[in-house]
């Protein structure tokens, strides 16, 4: 009997992976757990010492007093400390994104952040979005999806987003941000952006969130009754 299963959602920028991996995560009582968010959260470390990303950094030794961690709470809220500070707020700022590509291309960064999710699946069920969860993180991953929606939906729902967190900015230059992150993630050499062969694709333009959640919930229950009770 299987006892533990990890489902994996990818999916580009704004494709609604993480909130609607929250949600699946809260009705089904899986440990949701946000891999974007330590590719910021290391992103912020670095330029919280230098101001910047430095050209010559060695990623493998800074890693070294970096230490976190992430806890889902049973609202469907996911926070993550960085040695002991919240920065759950800090790493959704747009300098994050702006600098974010240089240090998720690095092998050691990505080595590192595969260690770190790898360890977080050991004791539950989880369900984890992210780039490569279900190619490179857990190719054996029980669940595969793949979201995706176009890019002007894409960046009108994160244009929303910013407005519910009282910040105004111009569709134009998100829809712009979307199509240089989405070639960074699926160009980079390693850890790419790309859908499993094995993964179910599901099209979220245009679909509420609410329906994406249910087809979601309905794979993961039809392949694994027994964890959905
Ligand atoms: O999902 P989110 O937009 O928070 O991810 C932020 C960035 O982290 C992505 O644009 C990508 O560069 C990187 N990332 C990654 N691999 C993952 C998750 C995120 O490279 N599994």
């Amino acid at each position: 009997m299987i006892r533990r299963i990890v489902v994996a959602v990818d999916g580009p920028a704004g494709s609604g992976k993480s909130s609607v991996s929250k949600e699946v995560a809260v009705k089904l009582k899986l440990k949701y757990i946000d891999s974007g968010a330590i590719y910021r959260s290391i992103t912020w470390f670095i330029l919280s010492i230098y101001g910047e990303i430095p050209d010559d950094i060695d990623f493998f030794r800074e890693l070294a007093s970096f230490n976190l961690k992430q806890e889902f709470l049973p609202n469907g809220t996911s926070r993550t400390y960085v040695n002991g500070r919240d920065v759950s707020g800090l790493i959704r700022d747009e300098v994050i994104a702006g600098n974010i590509g240089v240090v998720s291309d690095n092998i050691d960064v990505r080595n590192f952040v595969n260690g770190l999710l790898r360890k977080m699946a050991e004791e539950e069920s989880v369900i984890m979005d992210g780039r490569d969860i279900g190619t490179v993180v857990f190719p054996e991953a029980h669940i595969k999806i793949y979201l995706d929606a176009s890019v002007d939906e894409r960046a009108r729902r994160r244009v929303k987003e910013y407005k519910e967190m009282g910040k105004n900015v111009d569709e134009i230059a998100v829809k712009k941000q979307i199509i240089q992150r989405d070639n960074e993630d699926r160009s980079r050499k390693y850890g790419a952006l790309r859908k499993a062969d094995d993964a179910v694709i599901i099209d979220t333009s245009g679909i509420n969130k609410d329906r994406v959640v249910a087809i979601v919930e309905s794979i993961i229950k039809k392949e694994y009754p027994q964890l959905c009770i």
